[in-house]
């Protein structure tokens, strides 16, 4: 979703690690964020004061990656020189249209992760959420008629969504289809831009793209990561923390995005059986390795009632760690994620 101020260098910062005895105490604590896909994405790498410029240098590559991938998800605008996910909307009910097989990958991950979860997650949500989405940014007042969402019911079918990985296509074969990879693409753009910094030698270090979190080696000194969850009544603080290694941390809430009306919260994780905001949770973070399916599960976790989420991750996902946070503010987890958290505020 790259609409404005997209690749912008927003800060950069250098510090070094102090009070330690190990031979890491040397290292150096270098920081850019930049802004991309809606959203802030922060680097942090850790490295030896010599590779200061080096590891800088890194860090506008990786976010030049990062937009690669923003332009190939972005379905609210074509980009010159590619198929995006604007190209495919637009050629729904016409044509199939060849696409990076990036893109194929999340689409079948999001597919996927459709048929598991029975529907929580949906790919081609995108007519529903453009509804909510006109409320939200003030071109419509109030909210829509339940009416008005239940004739978009027909588009929301993804079995009318033919991926052709022999070809590299992808077809909607319904006009008025839209496809949507909200929801997945900075999960898939974070975990894409850690691996190809690790390929190119960092050893420590956090991408975190607006609270997308995902973590490459440990701390050089400290040994683990301490991850904040955003406390979804005090945006600035936290209300917890995870202590991880190399891993990934996503968070899906309904303060990201959001709008009121008569009192009420109309946020933008649109549950796909009612076509309302869910209303289960503040929100849900899950910690596994592969950001990807992070970003994709706690989205689907957000829909499901927590015995039916449980139940999910047990039957197809036991090693992933999950917390909700319900909206009378009580938080649960399951054992995987009772190793990792911690309580209270920094
Ligand atoms: P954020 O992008 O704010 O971190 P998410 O990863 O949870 O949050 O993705 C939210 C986006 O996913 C929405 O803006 C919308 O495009 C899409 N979306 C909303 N509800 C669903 C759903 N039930 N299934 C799949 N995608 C959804
Ligand atoms: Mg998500």
């Amino acid at each position: 979703m790259k609409r404005f101020m997209s690749g912008i260098m927003i800060a950069t910062s250098i510090i070094l690690l102090t009070a330690c005895q190990s031979a890491k105490s040397e290292y150096v604590k270098i920081s850019d964020q930049f802004f991309a896909m809606d959203t802030y994405i922060t680097y942090t790498i850790y490295a030896p004061e010599t590779e200061v410029e080096s590891m800088q240098a890194l860090m506008v590559e990786a976010n030049a990656l990062f937009e690669s991938i923003d332009d190939l998800a972005n379905r609210f605008e074509e980009v010159a020189g590619v198929n995006n996910i604007a190209t495919v909307n637009k050629k729904a009910g016409k044509e199939p249209v060849v696409v990076d097989e990036k893109v194929i990958e999340m689409v079948e991950l999001a597919k996927q992760t459709e048929e598991q979860s029975q529907g929580a997650f949906s790919v081609v949500l995108g007519p529903v959420s453009d509804v909510w989405r006109s409320y939200q940014e003030g071109e419509r007042t109030g909210v829509p008629s339940q009416d008005e969402l239940e004739q978009l019911r027909p588009l929301l079918d993804s079995d009318q969504l033919i991926v052709d990985t022999a070809e590299n296509t992808l077809y909607l074969t319904q006009p008025d289809m839209i496809l949507d990879l909200g929801a997945i693409a900075k999960g898939y753009a974070t975990e894409y831009v850690a691996n190809w910094l690790e390929a190119q030698g960092v050893e420590h270090a956090i991408v975190n793209a607006g609270g997308n979190v995902k973590t490459i080696g440990t701390h050089p000194v400290n040994e683990t990561f301490r991850i904040g969850l955003q406390d979804p009544d005090n945006l600035s603080s936290v209300f917890g923390s995870v202590q991880i290694g190399a891993t990934s941390v996503v968070t899906s809430g309904d303060y990201q995005r959001y709008f009121e009306y008569e009192g009420q919260r109309y946020h933008h994780l649109i549950d796909p059986q009612t076509l309302q905001p869910a209303r289960l949770y503040r929100s849900v973070s899950v910690v596994t390795p592969n950001s990807t399916l992070a970003d994709v599960l706690s989205t689907t976790l957000f829909m499901m009632p927590q015995h039916e989420g449980e139940t999910f991750i047990q039957q197809y996902y036991p090693d992933v760690a999950v917390l909700w946070y319900d909206l009378a503010g009580n938080i649960s987890m399951n054992p995987q994620m009772e190793e990792l958290f911690t309580l209270g505020g920094e």
